[in-house]
């Protein structure tokens, strides 16, 4: 895609702010924390420069037709996408009683949850990213063998003659999970051969829903990034493989940013105004970074500066703030293991294009011991009757941790939303779930029940 535009940016800096020797300390020590991005602009519209390329809210509706294009084709191959009509998406969700369970008074705004942890076909939000870039991969080579055009009916992209064109090529990915879940199924499902390195501690329900879908799921020892970087040498060698590469996709983030403009409808539909006197907070749970900077983007391309978009991250694995405080540094360098039960979240090292994108855009990162992540998985279980993975509880600590911590409070303060909070919308993004086998679930619930208990016995 060529880009014409011409944008100043030269105010924006790309360099990183100090890393103060407190927070540090606190990251070290495994400590939740709370950490607001002071370079964060104001500006209603601030260009965005990724990989050198300024991406806009073109872009963001270029990701949106492209989804659309190919609906119908999605409603003929998968069956629980019939009655959407091909549309992978999920409801918006008023959460009354999980506010009260987690004691956000009503004159500190309205819990919202957008409930990506029920996408169907891939089961969490990577349903976004991860099918956006399938879909584009397939449609180039499918444009470029005269199979379909820009107007056309993607339906026969099912038939013979693009089967057989798909079926010569390999959709790979390094992935610890859900994004191989996303890609596997979907490159499956267009007659792609599909193959999943994974690191060999994945889960082994994933494994067996990817082999069951036909994908080829490949073994690495060590850890994500290594799996990751086993794959890539793969799929260079070979002009007939696609990788996906997580940490430097801009299809991957411009997928998930689409997801915004189907937001806007649905807050627009259930009454809920952004602006000013209505800030939005979204609390998004992060990984490398390229779900959350995507929707992020995504957002601040409708909103302006009335989204404030804070990042969920596991004490253990708080790459992305690493990131934005020490680019290039990973989670280890600092003295964490990377160890956590949030496996959607257990990434050790940053998208450095994700840290791009987000520099003047993110109102901070905070981050979430595990204990607090089985609890809340328990209590929006309890409370809204919504069952979620560990990752994707990361987001209901978002609003104890903005209105209820000196950091978060000086946010506030700072971005004169003092007076505005009884109109704020907190909206928690929980974003995965939907095919954790029943047992597996059960088991975190209980251990969140549990902690929950332990909780309230103890005298405060
Ligand atoms: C991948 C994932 C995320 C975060 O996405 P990134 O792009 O890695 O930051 C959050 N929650 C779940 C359940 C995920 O699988």
């Amino acid at each position: 895609m060529s880009s014409d535009v011409s944008v100043d940016v030269s105010g924006i800096s790309a360099h990183a702010p100090a890393f103060p020797p407190a927070l540090r300390a606190a990251l070290q020590a495994a400590h939740p924390v709370f950490w607001a991005n002071s370079q964060r602009s104001a500006a209603p519209r601030i260009p965005t420069v990724v990989d050198g390329r300024v991406i806009s809210l073109a872009d963001v509706r270029a990701a949106q037709a492209r989804f659309e294009r190919f609906a119908p084709l999605l409603a003929r191959l998968f069956p629980e996408l019939r009655d959407s009509a091909g549309r992978i998406e999920s409801p918006l969700l008023a959460a009354p009683a999980m506010q009260q369970a987690l004691n956000l008074p009503t004159t500190a705004g309205a819990l919202w949850i957008k409930a990506d942890h029920s996408l169907p076909v891939a089961g969490s939000i990577k349903a976004r990213g991860g099918i956006h870039e399938v879909l584009e991969f397939a449609e180039a080579l499918a444009i470029e063998h005269g199979l379909v055009a820009l107007d056309g009916d993607y339906a026969c992209l099912a038939d013979a003659p693009a089967r057989e064109l798909f079926g010569r090529y390999q959709v790979a990915v390094g992935s610890t999970g859900n994004l191989g879940l996303s890609i596997g199924v979907m490159a499956s499902a267009l007659g792609f051969r599909a193959a999943v390195h994974m690191s060999s501690d994945a889960k082994a329900w994933k494994k067996d829903r990817l082999r069951s879908r036909g994908v080829q799921v490949v073994e690495h020892t060590g850890d994500y990034a290594a799996a990751v970087a086993a794959g890539r040498r793969e799929a260079d060698a070979d002009p007939y493989c696609y990788f996906v590469d997580d940490e430097r996709s801009l299809s991957l983030m411009l997928g998930y940013s689409a997801a915004a403009l189907h937001l806007a409808d649905q807050l627009a539909a259930a009454g809920v105004q952004v602006d000013a006197q209505h800030p939005l907070f979204v609390y998004l749970p992060c990984g490398v970074g390229g779900a959350p900077a995507g929707i992020a983007f995504g957002l601040r391309q409708l909103y302006g500066p009335h989204v404030h978009a804070f990042f969920a991250e596991p004490t253990q694995s708080p790459c992305f703030l690493v990131e934005m405080l020490s680019p290039g540094a990973s989670v280890y360098d600092i003295g964490l293991t990377n160890r956590t039960e949030a496996d959607g979240l257990a990434v050790p090292q940053a998208s450095e294009l994700a840290a791009q994108a987000m520099r003047a855009l993110l109102g901070g990162v905070y981050t979430v011991a595990d204990d607090t992540l089985f609890v809340d998985l328990h209590r929006v279980r309890d409370t809204e009757d919504l069952r979620i993975e560990p990752s994707a509880a990361a987001g209901f600590s978002g609003p104890g941790m903005l209105t209820g911590t000196d950091e978060g409070r000086a946010y506030l303060q700072q971005h004169k939303l003092d007076g505005a909070m009884s109109g704020a919308t907190h909206l928690v993004w929980t974003t995965g779930g939907l095919f954790v086998p029943a047992e597996e679930y059960a088991r975190f619930a209980e251990r969140g029940a549990a902690l929950a208990a332990a909780q309230r016995a103890r005298p405060t």
